[in-house]
């Protein structure tokens, strides 16, 4: 019989392997680059609405840590960055992210 659930730890096994490698390169990342790469991991507007029903009223979101209506959106890189990120006020949590 073949062991399924040994297969599928080397495949594992052999992810976290090549995940080991990255953080070498990201030694080189610019400051910049690396807030691209987070960026891209914020749940977009439509995938935080999606996510977190709860906390959407008539398109209308609120901070799905605290309830805050008081939100703030930044550039990633500068304030005319097209990139924006949205975060609570109240508590800070990071909360989605748009494009200009
Ligand atoms: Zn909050």
């Amino acid at each position: 019989m073949i062991n399924i659930l040994g297969q599928i730890n080397l495949m594992l096994a052999n992810l976290v392997g090549k995940r080991k490698s990255k953080p070498v390169v990201n030694k080189n990342l610019t400051v910049n680059q690396s807030k691209a790469q987070a960026y891209d991991k914020i749940l977009t507007r439509q995938e935080y609405q999606t996510k977190f029903p709860n906390f959407c009223n008539d398109n209308h979101l609120v901070c799905r840590d605290c309830q805050s209506q008081d939100i703030k959106e930044w550039g990633l890189t500068s304030r005319d960055d097209e990139k924006r990120v949205h975060s609570c006020s109240h508590c800070g949590q990071v909360l989605w992210r748009s494009e200009k």
